[in-house]
């Protein structure tokens, strides 16, 4: 490994708006974001809790089935 190739390249931390804090290497420093993989639904998946739910509800609508 040389040396200087990442003359910028250093620690950084990012902050989310959730309070989440990562901790990565990058040219910019103290990065701030309002959305992370902790708190976005994409990541957290609830909003793919919300569809199977949504679905299971159409399925037992279709088949008569109440709980
Ligand atoms: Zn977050």
């Amino acid at each position: 490994m040389k040396e200087g190739i990442h003359p910028n390249y250093k620690q950084t931390t990012i902050r989310c708006a959730c309070g989440e804090i990562i901790e990565t290497g990058s040219t910019k420093k103290d990065i701030k974001v309002e959305i992370c993989s902790k708190c976005h639904p994409f990541f957290t998946g609830k909003q793919k809790l919300v569809d199977t739910s949504g679905r299971v509800d159409k399925f037992n609508r279709k088949f008569g089935i109440n709980n």
